[in-house]
Parts: structure tokens; sequence; C-alpha cells
């Protein structure tokens, strides 16, 4: 895709002037954030900085105390300081929230399922496919994520790396357009983190829009069109992974790089 056709079409992902507090305590201060279709968007930041939370506004988890999302052009939840609450109804979220993808650190497969099962149940739940149309789907996802052989398994019976891949599967099942990444691999032992960075690598340039949080700065380097440093609940740099990684400006990136290098 050129610059220019990314350039005029939409955003896949506005995030404008988000503030989020948690009782006292100042999250999120004013965060503002264009995603384009198509980008991968790596975010950097230590513990604590609103990593999480900006994800979970994004896939409004969470509803911002102030400002506003869209995803696609469409706005996910409105609130405006000192407005009149605006708010979509729970059914469109719903309907917007089944377009964005989630990838949690701790994998949050249905236990009771087996991995054909995990992958099959939303598109077949929210009436997207039907029973064998979502069979046919999750049976191509698996081969894609290498778990062809798997199918029948339940969970329990996986490593980790393997229960991520399902993970990543069951959200590429909704056919989403967005998919948020939350330290997909930080929960993995280390053996385990490059046949789960693989799978994302194959997603990066595949035309989804992804926004990965992660420490993996090889892979950041590697797969990004953009990286973003965040600290103390605000965007401090952001740029080309050959700008913020190997020439950052500013002396909280450098410090962060240099701890996690
Ligand atoms: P990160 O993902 O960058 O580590 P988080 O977004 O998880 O950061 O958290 C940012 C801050 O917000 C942390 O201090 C965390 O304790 C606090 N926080 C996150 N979620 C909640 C919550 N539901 N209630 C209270 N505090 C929260
Ligand atoms: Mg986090």
């Amino acid at each position: 895709m050129t610059t220019d056709t990314l350039r005029t079409r939409p955003a896949a992902i506005q995030v404008h002037d988000v503030r989020k507090a948690f009782g006292a305590h100042q999250v999120l201060h004013g965060v503002e954030l264009t995603v384009r279709p198509g980008e991968v968007t790596v975010i950097l930041g230590p513990s604590g900085s609103g990593k999480s939370t900006l994800l979970r506004v994004i896939n409004h988890l969470e509803k911002p105390d102030r400002g506003h999302v869209s995803v696609g052009g469409e706005p996910i939840g409105v609130r405006r300081h000192g407005d009149h609450l605006k708010e979509l109804s729970e059914r469109v979220i719903l309907g917007q929230r089944s377009r964005i993808g989630f990838v949690f650190q701790n994998f949050n497969l249905f236990p009771h399922l087996t991995v054909l099962e995990n992958v099959t149940a939303a598109p077949v739940a929210t009436g997207k496919l039907t029973k064998p149309e979502a069979r046919n789907l999750a049976l191509d996802l698996l081969g894609r994520v290498g778990l062809a052989d798997k199918t029948g398994a339940y969970p329990r019976q996986l490593s980790g790396g393997q229960q991520q891949r399902v993970a990543i599967a069951r959200a590429l099942a909704l056919r989403p357009g967005v998919i948020l990444f939350d330290e997909p691999t930080s929960a993995l032992d280390p053996e385990l983190v490059g046949e789960v960075l693989a799978v994302i690598k194959d997603l990066a340039g595949g035309g989804t829009t992804l926004v990965i949080v992660t420490h993996e700065i090889g892979f950041a380097r590697e797969c990004a069109d953009r990286v973003i440093f965040m600290d103390d609940g605000r965007i401090v740099e952001q740029g080309p992974p050959a700008e913020v990684l190997d020439n950052p400006r500013h002396e909280r990136t450098r410090d962060f790089l240099s701890k996690v290098l």
C-alpha cells in the first residue's frame, strides 16, 4: 500500500485527548494517537505507564473520563468533559468490539472447550458464521498458526506458546480489522516466545492493523511501522523503529531502552 493510500483512508484507530483516572490516580493524561489501516504499531513503556489501560479504552473495556476513541471511523463511546454524557448503546458497542481482536498476556482461553471450540465459539455466538462455516475457518486458521493436529485438545494439554497461538486464531476468527495484543509473550517461557512472535510476524504486513504492547525490541525493530514509547500516561515519543529505538530523543526513552536491551 502506498503512503498516499494510507493517508486518504480513514484512520483504523483514532484516540483523541483520552484521559482516564482510577480514583485519584490519573493513569492516562490526554493521549492522542492515530493508527492507519494496515499499520503495525508497537507500544513500549515501563510497567504502570498506562499501556494496558490504553488498549482497554480502545476496545471499550474501559470508558475514558474524557476524550474519545474511534475505530474504523466510527466512535466507540463518546464522553466529553462538561458535556452531556453521550454514549452509544451497548448493542452498537458490542458490534464494534467484535471488529477488534484482543490477545491477552494470559491467553484467556475457555478451559472447558477444545481448541477447535475455542476458535468457533464467538463467530457462531455472534451469528457471523454458521457452525460449518466457523469450523472450516477455524481449521484453516489453526493450520496457519501451526496447530492443525491439536484441534481436539483442551487448553490445559497445551504449552503456553500453543495456547497463545490458539488465542491468536480465536481473535482472527472474528475477521477483525484491528488486533490489539497486550504483552502476548510475557507469560511464556523464553523458548516459547519465538513461535508466538513468528505467528504475529506472519500477520504483520497481511493488511490487518496490529497494535502490540511488548518488550520484545528485536520484534519491534523488524516488524513495526511505528514504535510508541509511553511513560506516566503519556506518549513521550513515537516514530519509525530506527528513530525511536536507535536514536531516541527523550531521556526517559533512552533510560527505558537501556534497561530492556
Ligand atoms: P501498564 O500496562 O503500562 O503496566 P496499566 O495500564 O496496567 O499499565 O496500569 C497503569 C496504572 O493504572 C497502574 O498504576 C495500575 O495500577 C493502575 N490501574 C490499572 N487498572 C486499574 C484499575 N482497574 N483500578 C485501579 N487502578 C488501575
Ligand atoms: Mg500492562
